[in-house]
């Protein structure tokens, strides 16, 4: 198979790649591409950056295959400190893009590999097919549930309570909040697990 791979653009801050003419080509043809994006959302509130990777396409039947091989760094929140740091990711994955639209004729493609109600990615009529859904999916895969910002990481912030055992005046003002709500037990250890708890929610764990 190797003996139809050619080298294709390098994907400098964009995602989308046009596959017309490795369409063309017969069955088995590949492509390689350098991918280099600056930055990419992933979340709402969730960004990579200085991603990197390799792609090859193949040209199957009615579909192109994507291998993807890429790396970067996302800013996540970790789990014990509640400070920012730098998560390097790398991500492995091969999906495929299927056809909708013949590149001779125009007309619709029904695909003879896949299945119509299987779920893969799209060509679209424009013969373009986009990497970067399948790249967002993949980099999520990576993060941990409980982001940890290493061997370095201080941990958790503990709330220094004076040696008489009388709370801080700061704490004073949050246990009087904290009054209000039924069943809710007082004191440093609680507010920490407090903290875990909320970070878990609003938290990338998925
Ligand atoms: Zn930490």
């Amino acid at each position: 198979m190797d003996a139809q791979l050619s080298r294709g653009h390098d994907l400098r801050n964009e995602t989308v790649i046009n596959v017309v003419a490795l369409l063309r080509e017969p069955l088995g043809a590949a492509r390689l591409y350098s991918l280099h994006l600056d930055t990419m959302p992933l979340d709402a509130d969730l960004t990579a950056e200085r991603v990197s990777g390799e792609i090859r396409l193949t040209h199957l039947h009615d579909e192109i295959l994507a291998s993807v091989h890429t790396s970067g760094v996302a800013v996540l929140l970790c789990d014990r400190c509640l400070d920012s740091y730098e998560q390097k990711f790398t991500a492995e994955f091969t999906e495929l893009y299927r056809q909708t639209v013949d590149v001779q004729t125009g007309s619709g493609v029904v695909s003879q590999l896949i299945p119509d109600d299987t779920e893969v990615f799209a060509i679209d009529e424009n013969h373009e097919l986009d990497l970067a859904e399948a790249l967002r999916q993949w980099i999520l895969l990576f993060f941990p549930m409980r982001p940890d910002c290493g061997a370095t990481c201080p941990g958790p912030d503990l709330i220094e309570v004076g040696e008489s055992g009388v709370i801080d005046e700061r704490f004073a003002t949050l246990s009087r909040l904290l009054d209000d709500e039924p069943g809710e037990a007082l004191g440093p250890r609680k507010l920490t697990t407090q903290s875990y708890e909320r970070v878990e929610v609003d938290g990338r764990t998925s």
